[in-house]
């Protein structure tokens, strides 16, 4: 019997009553032979509270004393659900990140894993007991700081310790029933997915939706472990992220549906640097300028330039949390590169369609663009990659573009499947 790593999120474990069930889940799997590591996120909204708490004390509270505070959510959950395992007669050991060999490097607030030397944790499994884990947290090993993983990173804690584990699968129990064609709280008769490519959820992910941490999915791919994404409130099966076609099954790629679904993010916003003489190098300083901030951009698009003036306008898109240090940024060289005028414009969304069918069918594009079209949404920017097409429209048609795009694709189920069962939405 192997090792079962399974990750319980926020809403999972939103209070008394809610851990003492998740507990019982957990006993049941080490009932059945199993040992058991279960990497835990901090209850319900604590994050988020956390956060409000920080920013009521200090309008910037230094990185490092951020991450401290972070961590402690976790700590809370993993100690609370270590003693509801006691209490059904069985013996568990919480660890902190940094205890369970979680190593990051030092970039406080999203930090990466670099290794996990899991020792503590095969000990404490050797001698019986169920392990629990505080997720998002990691240790650096330059600088022995407390770091944490970034939003969602319990998803990545726990997959980091199914590789070092050697553990078959990586369960993430969450508040819905898996992977949906789209967000169920904007789509009702979105589907779920029985199976999704790592490369189609990293797109996903990468694309505004939030079931799974962006970097979780990337570790999982690296180390081969498949993904299992369900709900704790349901025993149902939910959706496995794994390599494409999954191993043992012979599906042939014209079998396989052509769209894995359709994703939105509304957190960005679009930056048009206006009247960029036509010339070597303006792209270059622009961009050069951003990079210096630290800013990670999305799309750009730059204009043909109009022949009577040789200016062109460059536009972008990038997170609205850096919008203002961006802004700052290029007014800065303002004069250097001679352009004319900065527009900043946060009320636009994106909708991506996704799905590695689209590499051998054609007029996706143009089915994608006619379900808009008749949506009435018109089309800002757009961008592409070999299974995705993004496009920016207004902030308040993405809904509509979102479930054009799923009807004419003929995602739609003929009944509602999507049931959220938790969490705040927060
Ligand atoms: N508690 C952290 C957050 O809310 C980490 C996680 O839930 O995975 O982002
Ligand atoms: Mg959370």
């Amino acid at each position: 019997m192997g090792i079962v790593v399974q990750k319980y999120g926020g809403s999972s474990l939103a209070d008394a009553d809610a851990i003492k069930r998740v507990a019982r889940r957990i006993v049941d799997v080490k009932k059945s032979g199993h040992d058991v590591v279960v990497a835990v996120s901090a209850m319900g909204d604590t994050t988020d509270d956390l956060y409000d708490l920080a920013n009521g004390v200090s309008p910037l509270p230094p990185a490092r004393e951020m991450d401290m505070l972070l961590t402690a959510g976790e700590r809370i959950s993993m100690a609370l659900v270590a003693m509801a395992i006691s209490d059904l007669g069985f013996t568990a050991r919480s660890f902190t990140g940094s205890q369970a060999g979680v190593i990051t490097d030092s970039v406080h607030g999203k930090a990466k894993i670099i290794d996990v030397t899991p020792g503590r944790i095969t000990e404490a499994i050797g001698n019986g007991h169920i392990v629990i884990v505080a997720g998002f947290q990691g240790v650096s090993q330059d600088t022995k700081e407390i770091t944490t993983l970034g939003r969602g990173g319990t998803d990545t804690t726990a997959v980091a310790l199914a590789a070092a584990l050697e553990a078959d699968a990586c369960e993430i129990y969450t508040d819905v029933d898996g992977v949906f064609t789209a967000d169920p709280r904007i789509v009702p008769s979105a589907r779920k997915l029985d199976q999704v490519s790592y490369e189609e959820m990293l797109e996903l992910a990468a694309c505004g939706s939030k079931i799974l941490h962006l970097r979780c999915v990337e570790y999982g791919r690296r180390y081969g472990i498949p993904i299992h994404v369900r709900s704790s409130f349901s025993q149902l099966e939910g959706t496995w992220v794994v390599n494409d076609p999954r191993p043992g099954t012979e599906v042939q790629p014209m079998e396989q549906p052509i769209i894995a679904g359709v994703a939105h993010d509304v957190s960005e916003a679009k930056i048009t640097v206006v009247g960029v003489p036509d010339k070597v190098g303006e792209a270059a300083r622009i961009f050069e300028a951003l990079a210096d901030a630290q800013i990670n951009l999305d799309m750009i698009v730059q204009n043909v330039s109009a022949a009577a003036t040789s200016l062109t306008d460059i536009s972008f898109t990038l997170p609205r949390t850096d919008g203002q240090t961006a802004m700052t940024a290029l007014a800065r060289i303002q004069a250097e590169v001679g352009y004319d005028k900065l527009l900043y414009d946060d009320k636009i969304g994106k909708v991506s369609l996704i799905g590695a069918g689209m590499r051998s069918h054609p007029g996706i594009t143009s089915k994608f663009f006619g379900a808009l079209a008749s949506a009435g949404v018109n089309i800002g920017m757009i961008s592409t990659s070999e299974i995705r097409i993004s496009v920016i429209v207004d902030e308040n048609v993405v809904g509509d573009a979102v479930r054009a795009t799923h009807t004419a694709f003929d995602l739609d189920a003929d009944e509602v499947e999507a049931v959220v069962y938790g969490g705040t939405g927060r």
